[in-house]
């Protein structure tokens, strides 16, 4: 159907390529043109069972957790090469299933090649503790993964999102099924190939791709899968932890976001204003921890309004694979949700300083959007966009700004803007929020461990700290002394 693709993806489970049941099929829009690219496989129950039947198998048998750590490591670096080999494959699916530019689908394949290197590297650094009981006993932990771990991630990053929870998965000897999303399935089935090209053991990763509704909810509620790791919105997160509750299974819940950056009076405001289009405007605001609220001194609040408009009025809007600035959002009904939050706003009186409608052409394209005279109390003020849309707050005292920044259900990320180290750090104190930006959004990387608080989520992936999420503490205590009685008090 498109020139450079193929026409039809499969699903990956035991190791082997397959179809859906009848061969049913799901269609993939290219979201810069609203035509159909390409079909995948759509899995349903069956293919559930079969995948998770494969899990447990590969769990069971113990292939993973019995590999010497390093071997472990040395198939998770595997697999990273076979991505960055696949890179411009990659970054073209990126492109066409999700509207990014080739540079950014580039970056997602390097990013997730860049998660395998980084855990492949933690392997064999997973350690228990020795615990000193007295004479008589050893104690020691083991730090065990849990079992069969399904995952499901979202449209807007689905490789890098899957890599950090597969390749965290698989470090620690857990087994994995994959949902991809249905609305940009391709890029995921990347990871699959390179697991098949690296030789990792038939069963320990498969994937399957379907809709929410049925095959995510077969999953989530499945009676053999052990842990769950979800990223995605919260209402759907809600009815997983409902689903996860009945067999009381450890869940990651990696939800959305309304991060507020604050921009204090001594900021650099040309930095400040740089940071904000990239925080709001990247992949369209389709980012979880997008900087969608900016609270902004009112001494410097119109200098700084008009900065950001000046650079959201300098971007080129259009696809992806034209290297446009500006790409799609994912769907009709996304762009509709969009719109329909930006006429909200206006009708309860907040003002655009810049955009506020669709793009009228082909795809699915939103003008970058920035609204004035918002009040904390609006829908624009408190509710995920997922978006090119900022809300932006005016404030008087440090006090009140960290007030409004925590003043929603959220609390994924916050940022600040100042030069004065000793605010910036009074206020990364005071911020709810599982991560603060000081002078650039998004400053982190795969080593920076991030996750939310509030209606967020909890637990934390990437970094060191998401191993922890992976593996569960058994700890085995020996008595090595023969004789009666048993240790009081124990
Ligand atoms: P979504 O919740 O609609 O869908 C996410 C995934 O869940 C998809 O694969 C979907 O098929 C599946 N799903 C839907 N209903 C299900 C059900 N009942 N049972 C099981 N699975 C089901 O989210 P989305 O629209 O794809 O993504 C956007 C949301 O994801 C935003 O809220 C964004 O903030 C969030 N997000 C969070 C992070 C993070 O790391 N915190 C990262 C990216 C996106």
């Amino acid at each position: 159907m498109t020139a450079g693709i193929k026409d039809y993806w499969q699903n990956f489970i035991g190791g082997v390529w397959v179809d859906g049941a009848n061969g049913a099929r799901i269609p993939v829009e290219n979201p810069a043109t609203g035509q159909v690219i390409a079909e995948v496989a759509r899995a349903s129950e069956a293919e559930v069972d079969r995948a998770v039947a494969a899990a447990r198998a590969c769990f069971n048998a113990r292939t993973l957790i019995d590999m010497r750590p390093m071997a472990r490591g040395r198939m998770l670096l595997e697999i990273a090469r076979h991505m960055e080999a696949m890179a411009e494959e990659i970054a073209l699916a990126e492109c066409l299933d999700n509207g990014k530019t080739l540079a950014g689908g580039r970056n997602e394949a390097m990013a997730a090649a860049r998660y395998f290197t980084y855990y492949g590297g933690a392997t064999d650094k997973i350690e228990g503790r020795m615990i000193p009981l007295g004479a008589g006993y050893v104690d020691y932990t083991i730090p065990a993964p849990f079992g069969v771990s399904a995952q499901i991630v979202p449209w807007n990053f689905p490789l890098q999102i899957a890599a950090r929870s597969v390749a965290c998965a698989l470090a620690t000897g857990n087994t994995v099924v994959l949902k991809s999303p249905e609305l940009s399935p391709l890029s995921c089935t990347f990871i699959a190939e390179a697991c098949r090209r690296a030789g990792v053991p038939e069963g320990a990763f498969n994937l399957i791709c379907g809709y929410g509704h049925d095959c995510g909810a077969s999953l989530v509620g499945h009676d053999d899968i052990d842990h769950i790791v979800f990223t995605g919105s919260v209402g759907t997160g809600q009815s997983i932890l409902r689903a996860a509750s009945r067999r009381v299974l450890p869940c990651v819940m990696e939800l959305g976001g309304k991060s507020a950056g604050i921009v204090f009076p001594d900021a650099d405001l040309d930095q400040a204003a740089a940071s904000s289009a990239i925080g709001i405007f990247s992949h369209a605001g389709q980012v979880c921890s997008a900087q969608s609220r900016l609270l902004v001194h009112r001494s410097v609040h119109d200098e700084m309004v008009d900065r950001i408009v000046r650079r959201a009025g300098a971007l080129s809007i259009g696809p992806g694979i034209e290297g446009c600035d500006l790409g799609p959002v994912i769907s009709a009904a996304q762009l509709d949700k969009v719109e329909g939050h930006c006429l909200a706003a206006q009708q309860a009186g907040a003002e655009a300083a810049t955009g506020g409608r669709r793009v009228d052409r082909a795809g699915h394209f939103m003008q970058p959007t920035i609204f004035v005279g918002v009040r904390p109390d609006m829908q624009i003020a408190r509710e995920e966009v997922f978006g090119p849309v900022l809300a932006v707050q005016p404030f008087d005292e440090p006090e009140e700004a960290i007030a409004l920044a925590n003043g929603t259900d959220y609390g994924l990320c916050a940022g600040v803007y100042t030069r004065d180290l000793r605010l910036a750090h009074w206020s990364a104190e005071r911020l709810v929020a599982g991560q603060v930006f000081v002078n650039e959004w998004f400053a982190g990387g795969i080593e920076t461990p991030f996750g939310g608080t509030r209606r967020s989520g909890y637990g934390r992936e990437k970094g060191q700290e998401a191993l922890l999420n992976y593996i569960q503490t058994k700890n085995v205590g020996i008595r090595i002394e023969s004789g009666a009685g048993g240790r009081p008090g124990g």
